[in-house]
């Protein structure tokens, strides 16, 4: 008889521990999977997926205004939101079913329950209260939205959970946060015809972003339309039946029909039973501490994706989740590399990145060379729309290397995906302006700055 149930039991069916779960099986683990919500967690649910579809769906504002500038007529076109729900939560409802699917083809065995730990080795079903006995136990059991101070009337404030599912679009809408999902939702609402006002405690949204970056972004928002008041937070909502006023700490009250807090996630640790099998908190961030190999203060232990707090995207917790599974169970040790994580904000207009912004490279190399160009996109000379895209490369002048990529603008997602890998591969400036142009395209500006824009040498005694 085996000394134990499972030889691995993973807390959380969402992109990381689905992949940890079907990779470990397919090593010939035998695997079993507690979920308490939906298949496919955050990024399948309510995060990733519904969001792009929504960015894509509230993108045709722009592009059916954008026809007539090329001599379509574009009858009276009219939105309506309960057919977007409804499509989306049949997407969903399919991908879902999808995940379900692949999991139990690979051989691990899904069980619809909270799961919480009893001690190193052991996990209980608050479904049916059984206890299953695991060689290894892998808390993959993501993050939730922060709801911040519990000021007067935080109970009528909604997160992106609920944006999902609105019963019907807000005519005026207030977003506290200036981070991603305060932003890609601003669009998103704005696209669709909403009234759409951003509050963001600092001087500048998308903290953390390149500077340039940071200013392009706002600025593009705020030409359609969309109100971005810095510098203030929330401090109160009062609700009057179906509307609320807003509070703000600068004494100004703005109107709404609802109201929603952006304003960062916690890692999902309350009530699972760690302090039991004595599994430490990371204190710089609240999330599970891990090594390189995503294990745990415990040895039978490990933890990977968003409940470790270290770079939530999904595609860093299916890659943790993969490296898990094969170091623990495919003889083969796999350490993830955290550098040079693409990223982007679906911000209307997008947002893509890589590397070092131009204030971090200039913290860490001597010389630092930065090469940047805005433009007007070939689209808008007819659409006449007033916009412009942003692309910069930020160099280290010693060797070369390009450090930094930065783009705000149609597809600056795609575009960055595939910079990233000349990124990672350590390509140098040289090697971009080796590559001819593809022409006509946004992109090929990346291959054709051939000046520095600016120089940024630090002498030997600073
Ligand atoms: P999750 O996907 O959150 O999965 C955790 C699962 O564990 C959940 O299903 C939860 O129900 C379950 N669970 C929790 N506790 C228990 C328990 N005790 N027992 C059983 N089950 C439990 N990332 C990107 O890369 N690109 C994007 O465009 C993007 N957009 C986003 C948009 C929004 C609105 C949000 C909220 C997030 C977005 N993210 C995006 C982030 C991305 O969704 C997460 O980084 C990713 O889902 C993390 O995966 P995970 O496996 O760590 O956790
Ligand atoms: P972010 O960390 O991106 O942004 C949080 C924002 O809220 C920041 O502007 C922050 O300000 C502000 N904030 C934090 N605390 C408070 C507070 N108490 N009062 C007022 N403002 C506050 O978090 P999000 O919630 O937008 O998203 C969570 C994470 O999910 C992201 O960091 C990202 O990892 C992931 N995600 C990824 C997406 C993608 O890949 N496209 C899309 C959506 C989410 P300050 O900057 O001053 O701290």
């Amino acid at each position: 008889m085996a000394e134990f149930d499972v030889d691995l039991f993973v807390i959380g069916g969402g992109s990381g521990g689905v992949r940890a779960a079907r990779i470990a099986a397919g090593h010939g683990a035998r695997v079993m999977i507690a979920e308490e919500y939906r298949m496919g967690g955050t990024c399948v649910i309510r995060g990733c997926v519904p969001k792009k579809l929504f960015v894509i769906g509230s993108h045709f504002r722009q592009d059916l205004e954008d026809a007539a500038g090329f001599g379509w007529t574009v009858p009276p076109a009219s939105f309506d939101w309960p057919t977007l729900i409804a499509n989306k939560d049949k997407e969903i409802a399919r991908l879902e079913a999808a995940y379900t699917t692949n999991v139990e083809k690979s051989g691990a065995q899904i069980v619809k329950s909270r799961a919480v730990i009893e001690d190193e080795h052991t996990v209980r079903l608050l479904e049916n209260d059984r206890k299953i006995t695991a060689k290894y136990i892998l808390i993959a059991t993501g993050g939730a939205p922060n709801h911040g101070a519990a000021i007067p009337g935080i109970e009528h404030v909604i997160s992106s959970n609920e944006a999902f599912h609105l019963k019907e679009l807000p005519k005026r809408i207030v977003i506290q946060g200036g981070g991603y999902i305060a932003l890609e939702f601003a669009g998103i609402f704005a696209g669709f015809g909403s009234d759409v006002t951003v509050i963001y405690r600092g001087d500048n949204i998308l903290r953390g972003f390149d500077e340039d970056v940071r200013t392009h972004v706002r600025a593009e928002m705020e030409k359609q339309g969309i109100t971005i008041l810095t510098g203030c937070t929330v401090t109160k909502v009062d609700r009057h039946g179906e509307s609320f006023t807003t509070h703000l700490s600068n004494g100004s009250s703005i109107g709404s029909d609802q109201v929603m807090f952006a304003i960062g996630r916690h890692p999902n640790v309350a009530n699972l039973g760690l302090e039991k099998a004595g599994v430490a908190i990371n204190p710089n961030n609240g999330g599970i501490a891990v090594d390189h190999f995503s294990r745990s203060s415990v040895d039978s232990i490990y933890a990977i994706g968003d409940v470790t707090h270290r770079f939530n995207l999904t595609p860093v917790a299916i890659r943790e989740g993969h490296a898990f599974a094969d170091t623990v169970f495919g003889k083969r040790e796999v350490r993830v590399d955290h550098a040079n994580i693409p990223t982007a904000v679906f911000s209307q207009p997008e947002v893509g990145t890589v590397g070092l912004t131009e204030t971090e490279a200039r913290a860490q190399f001597n010389h630092v060379d930065i090469y940047k160009t805005t433009f007007r996109p070939i689209k808008a000379t007819m659409s006449g729309r007033d916009t412009r895209v942003l692309m910069k490369l930020v160099v280290d002048g010693a060797t070369d290397r390009v450090l930094g990529c930065h783009i705000v603008g149609d597809a600056a997602a795609e575009i960055t995906q595939a910079v990233a890998i000349a990124v990672k591969m350590k390509a140098t400036k040289a090697d971009f302006d080796a590559t001819i142009a593809l022409h006509p395209t946004a992109a090929e500006e990346l291959v054709t700055m051939r000046t520095p824009t600016a120089r940024h040498v630090r002498q030997a005694a600073e």
